[in-house]
């Protein structure tokens, strides 16, 4: 036996309420709010809510257990229901009829949601007309119930595809047979043969009547609510989402209003502040003589709540005032007395709520009833003037209203978005990763160099590869956009593109791209060259046409959020920057430092290629540095850049990284021309590029493997960068430079790379007669590298974590191949989220932690940050404050996230 405490069920009415807002895991979050409206005095429909408890006796008990515990407390409910009401559940002559509605803690896609006009039957409809003296209207509730039972509670279900909703069919036919095109067109009879259809539909196909009897109506909605939480839909939701299975839903029972008892009466929907813009404006949509549904369906085109929103709407629909006033007039005009009404529950909610709030109302024959109110959702730039102004109406305090900004939602801040009409029309062809935010518009382009042509001629263009690679990024550097077929959210695309600023769509599996045909197909659609797409970077759609974008916004209460952030943040926020360009962006944008500068980025710049690619070829260390020596000055030139750009903040700067293949060309063509430019043979280039292959370059000849085989090109990055900073020191810039060294495995290749890179130093300050401070430290990217911190903490001044192939090389994903099989494995809820995208912090996190407490062990004042892409996710950086970082360095366009993700997670210490 089940011995709870409380009772499984809670009245809300007019003479007792036994909820309250508080109650939310008690009551889920309708039933919780629809008590405190109670409270408030605001006038809801008398009902009772059954507890999440009761659901979670229903799920270990079973059925019989669980409603034999509630049975008592239902028939109490139900009788204080009629009470309230004056009306009685089950009387023929003039029902009192119910909804039935699901109401978790959490809102929760998935599970069963509303039934409404329960408690009609053949009887009953008869009363219900004569009462309501409108015979049309109670027949159109029967049909509308029978529909809504027969499919959430009993279950009916399309047998084919052309069947997709077996009652709509239905209605087609019926309408078709009588030649109207709207519901609204049907009168009573249709509606009678409907009602009589859908019956013996669901004799068919379910082998049992339509419960004619109320109570078993309410028992059997009420286990289907119960049942609802555990079907698999909500389960795997519940487990992605990290929900507990054992919360349980509530079950809200309410007495009916209507919206649709004639032209006294209405249904709508209210925000008390404009969702789209977080304007202080309350405004909303109504239908006259309609139910809830009507209005969400958009079948009817629906009027303003206030006089001001409906002014703005015509000026949007291009109605003309006279018109307006006529056949959409506000509810302020046409029921004034309701509207004040309305707009004082409205005020009464969001101040008590202190959130702008969403409702939902229904006005039957004169009298105003709420029938919902729940904090609203909101667009990202609502969400920040909101919180904004609501501090500074004196609403909320600090804290909160960095709070009520979710970080990821600032990216519809800071790119370019499809104008939301245009978007309306477009058709998606395709979904990848959504890899870098922003929308774009441009024509299909195959080659990186033929995009910068394009560009040249004044073209915009989507520049659409099976993957990228750094021969791409000036290519990708023009384009609007970029579209890979393969690759995952750390691939190549994807991290430079976010570097760019630019928007992508990585590993679109459906596409596939024919170079030699130079078109792309998806299904057995083919797109040719030329042919305009659309990019939605920040959802991964792919849309076929051009769909027009606009430029962001950062207005003035953004600015005021990040300072804000800044008060209360602990951690420090660095950028992920190749160039003085992106360092500019993101200093703009609050960056307090480069963590980390991929100087390999670099070598692809202009005419260096060549020269990188003379050292790749070269037999000997002689040949090597007189092609390094080549590549000195321009290196030096980069880093003056970033140094000017950066004065005065730390500049990470991490030597050579990427396996050396890389930057040789695999196609004939290109090995024939880069043959040409060296003046070698194609068959020595081939042999060449033969050598450098591996089977599994990730875990390959690459980082500081590099420098230990090659020392003399660790020698040419250290001379390259201390040159810089001595020259931009003396023009009077502040340089701070930290150099890193990638990919360490044990403290002997960090010893041997710092003492190239400590000789250097001293050999150019020598000949300069002049020094830089500089710090000399390591990425924590290898396994190895985290267990045996406290040995090489003793040795490097600084970790950085590289928790891209860290994530790697602990969780055994290959980076460039886990978008093969991470989606599936993701629906399969193996793990709970790409850990390269959010850091896997039972796991990977565990190697970070430990490294960190290693590191200062042996040095107290290491500085420890993380430059992998983890640094820019607001879930990663609260486990990044919280392991005891330094900085987290991220994207250009993800500073301000990261910014109030670390302010956030030292609020919620
Ligand atoms: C990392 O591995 O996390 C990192 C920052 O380096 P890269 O992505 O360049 O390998
Ligand atoms: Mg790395």
């Amino acid at each position: 036996m089940n011995m709870a405490q409380h009772p499984y069920v809670y009245l809300f009415g007019s003479s007792r309420t036994d909820g309250a807002a508080s109650m939310k895991n008690l009551l889920g979050g309708k039933g919780a709010n629809l008590a405190e409206m109670c409270r408030l005095g605001i006038t809801v429909p008398s009902g009772f809510t059954i507890s999440t408890e009761a659901c979670t006796v229903f799920t270990e008990q079973g059925k019989d257990a669980a409603l034999k515990l509630i049975e008592a407390e239902v028939l109490q409910g139900v009788a204080f229901v009629e009470g309230e009401m004056g009306k009685k559940f089950g009387n023929a002559a003039d029902p009192l009829l119910l909804s039935v509605r699901s109401g978790a803690r959490a809102s929760m896609p998935g599970m069963m949601d509303t039934i409404l006009n329960l408690g009609l039957n053949d009887d009953a409809v008869r009363g219900l007309a004569a009462k309501a003296g409108n015979e049309r209207f109670a027949w159109d509730s029967y049909r509308r119930f029978v529909q809504m039972y027969g499919d959430v509670v009993m279950g009916l279900k399309p047998v084919s595809k052309e069947d997709h909703d077996p009652f709509e069919v239905v209605i087609e036919m019926v309408k078709k047979k009588r030649g109207v095109q709207l519901d609204t067109d049907l009168d009573t009879a249709d509606l009678k043969e409907l009602v009589a259809r859908f019956k013996a539909l669901i004799r068919a196909r379910i082998g049992r009547d339509f419960p004619t009897d109320p109570w078993e109506q309410l028992w059997g909605a009420v286990v289907a609510v119960f049942e609802s939480w555990n079907n698999d839909r909500a389960r795997v939701y519940r487990e992605l989402n990290d929900i507990p299975q054992s919360w349980g839903t509530a079950v809200n029972v309410q007495a009916m209003v209507f919206g649709n008892l004639g032209d006294s009466s209405a249904t709508g929907v209210a925000f008390s502040r404009d969702a789209g813009t977080g304007e202080d404006l309350f405004n909303g949509e109504f239908l006259v003589n309609a139910q809830g549904e009507d209005v969400v369906a958009g079948i009817r085109t629906p009027q303003q709540v206030s006089l001001v929103g409906s002014r703005r709407w015509a000026e949007l629909a291009l109605v003309g005032e006279e018109e307006r006033r006529a056949k959409y007039p506000s509810l302020e005009e046409l029921m004034p007395q309701i509207y004040q009404q309305l707009l004082h529950a409205e005020t009464t909610l969001e101040n008590h709520f202190k959130d702008m709030q969403d409702l939902e109302f229904t006005i039957q024959e004169g009298k105003l009833w709420m029938l919902q109110t729940r904090n609203g959702k909101r667009t990202g730039a609502a969400m920040v003037r909101i919180a904004m102004e609501m501090l500074q109406q004196g609403m909320i305090d600090e804290k909160t209203a960095l709070q009520r900004v979710a970080p990821d939602r600032l990216n519809d801040l800071l790119h370019p978005i499809f104008d939301p009409k245009a978007l309306k029309a477009a058709a998606v062809i395709a979904r990848g990763l959504p890899a870098s935010p922003g929308a774009a518009s441009g024509q299909i382009v195959f080659f990186a160099d033929e995009a910068e042509e394009w560009v040249k001629q004044g073209k915009a263009v989507i520049l659409v590869r099976q993957e990228t690679s750094p021969e791409d990024l000036r290519g990708m550097s023009v384009a609007k956009g970029i579209l890979t077929a393969r690759g995952g959210m750390t691939s190549h695309a994807a991290v430079v593109a976010r570097g760019m600023g630019k928007c992508c769509v990585s590993g679109a599996g459906a596409v596939h791209v024919d170079y030699k045909a130079r078109t792309m197909s998806i299904g057995d659609k083919s797109y040719a060259e030329g042919e305009w797409i659309s990019l939605n970077g920040s959802t991964g759609e792919v849309f076929a046409g051009k769909i027009t974008t606009k430029d962001a916004e950062l207005s003035g209460d953004f600015g005021k959020l990040m300072t804000l952030a800044d008060k209360f943040k602990r951690l420090e926020v660095r950028t992920n920057a190749d160039t003085p360009e992106e360092a500019r962006v993101a200093r703009s944008f609050g960056a307090t430092g480069i963590g980390l500068c991929r100087t390999e980025h670099m070598f692809f710049e202009g005419e260096r290629i060549n020269a990188v690619r003379e050292m790749i070829l070269a037999d000997d260390e002689a040949g090597r540095r007189k092609a390094l020596a080549k590549l000195l000055p321009m290196q030096r030139g980069d880093f003056e850049g970033l140094f000017r750009e950066m004065s005065g903040l730390p500049v990470t700067i991490r030597l050579l990284d990427p396996p050396l293949h890389e930057f040789v060309p695999h196609d004939e063509a290109g090995q024939k021309v880069m043959a040409q430019q060296m003046g070698v043979s194609l068959a020595k280039i081939r042999m060449r590029v033969d050598d450098l292959a591996e089977f599994n370059p990730m875990l390959g000849h690459r980082g500081c493997r590099l420098g230990i085989t090659y020392p003399e090109i660790t020698e040419m990055q250290a001379r390259a960068i201390f040159e810089a900073g001595l020259n931009m020191q003396a023009q009077g810039i502040d340089v701070k430079a930290e150099i890193m060294v990638p990919l360490v495995g044990t403290v002997r290749e960090f010893n041997a790379q710092a003492e190239v890179i400590r000789g250097t130093a001293a050999q150019v300050f020598a000949e300069r007669g002049e020094g830089l401070h500089y710090m000399l430290g390591t990425m924590i990217e290898t396994p190895r590298a985290a267990l045996v911190a406290d040995s090489i903490g003793k040795q490097a001044e600084f970790f950085s974590f590289g928790t891209n192939d860290l994530t790697q090389m602990a969780m055994g994903f290959s980076r460039d191949d886990a978008g093969k099989f991470l989606p599936e494995y993701l629906k399969k809820g193996m793990y709970e989220h790409d850990p390269f995208r959010s850091i896997d912090q039972k796991g990977v996190g565990l190697l970070v932690e430990m490294a960190v407490q290693k590191g200062k062990a042996v040095r107290p004042d290491i500085e420890v940050g993380v430059c992998g892409e983890h640094g820019g996710d607001p879930a990663s950086v609260a486990f990044f404050h919280r392991a005891g970082l330094d900085y987290v360095s991220c994207s250009p366009f993800r500073v301000p996230i990261a910014r109030l993700a670390a302010a956030q997670a030292a609020i919620g210490e």
